[in-house]
């Protein structure tokens, strides 16, 4: 584009923050600054446990007494807070993969390399077929696609888990009510047994709130057969 097309596009489009609205620079292509700056930081300096994820600024960690998960630890970059949900709008109803993409990429440099030396394989929780259809994609998966997208291992696989069930949104239901909700909602093929029989798996999903879809994901992946399964979020709630 010449630089008079590309004035008369920003003149047009201005390029706005998608988080506060204030004008962002060329170089990124979703955020300003500053906003830029607070999600870095905040990942940073996250007092989370190594367990649940909890931040303990916010909320006190129950996990010493009371772990009930399948899997062996929750790993989030985020508090779910007033920016993570504008973001996260953003990537479910604005037709925004690229930016799940983006935030998956940018946080996964916080990774160090011991996490991923025993990591088989990375799987997105599921979308209801219906729902994905409607969306268009999965963000949980694209969100995966951006954390490896600087490797090669582990292996990303977005076939064989699937939901057999729509389940209602958890937004208004409490920890007991959410399991019950999600009980049994995932199904899985038998090429994917054998897959990750005796595998270590990462399980990816955008938001963890009481953990209850992941639990169940978890479940039907350990009835499938793999060994050891830790679970990487992008917001810990
Ligand atoms: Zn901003
Ligand atoms: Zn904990």
């Amino acid at each position: 584009m010449t630089p008079f097309l590309k004035r008369l596009e920003d003149f047009i489009f201005p390029p706005l923050c998608i988080i506060c609205d204030n004008y962002r620079t060329d170089n990124n292509n979703w955020f300003c600054p500053e906003c830029l700056n607070y999600l870095l930081t905040n990942s940073k300096n996250r007092k989370s446990c190594p367990r649940c994820s909890q931040n303990s600024l916010f909320k006190d960690c129950t996990c010493e007494f009371a772990w009930d998960f399948p899997y062996e630890s929750i790993r989030s970059f985020l508090d779910y807070d007033e920016k993570v949900q504008t973001i996260m709008y953003h990537i479910k109803y604005f037709n925004k993969r690229d930016l799940a993409f983006y935030i998956g990429s940018l946080f996964s440099l916080f990774i160090e390399e011991s996490f991923w030396r025993s990591a088989d394989y990375i799987i997105p929780v599921p979308l209801h077929w219906l729902r994905k259809f409607k969306r268009g994609y999965n963000q949980a998966e694209w969100f995966a696609r951006g954390i490896i997208c600087r490797r090669n291992k582990p292996a990303l696989i977005t076939s064989g888990l699937y939901r057999k069930r729509r389940t209602r949104t958890q937004v208004k239901l409490d920890k007991a009510k959410r399991r019950i909700n999600v009980q049994g909602a995932f199904g899985i093929t038998d090429n994917l047994k054998q897959m990750i029989k005796g595998k270590d798996v990462i399980l990816v999903d955008d938001v963890i709130t009481t953990g209850a879809t992941t639990a169940s994901c978890a479940e039907t992946l350990l009835e499938g057969g793999c060994k050891k399964i830790r679970v990487l979020s992008l917001a810990r709630d």
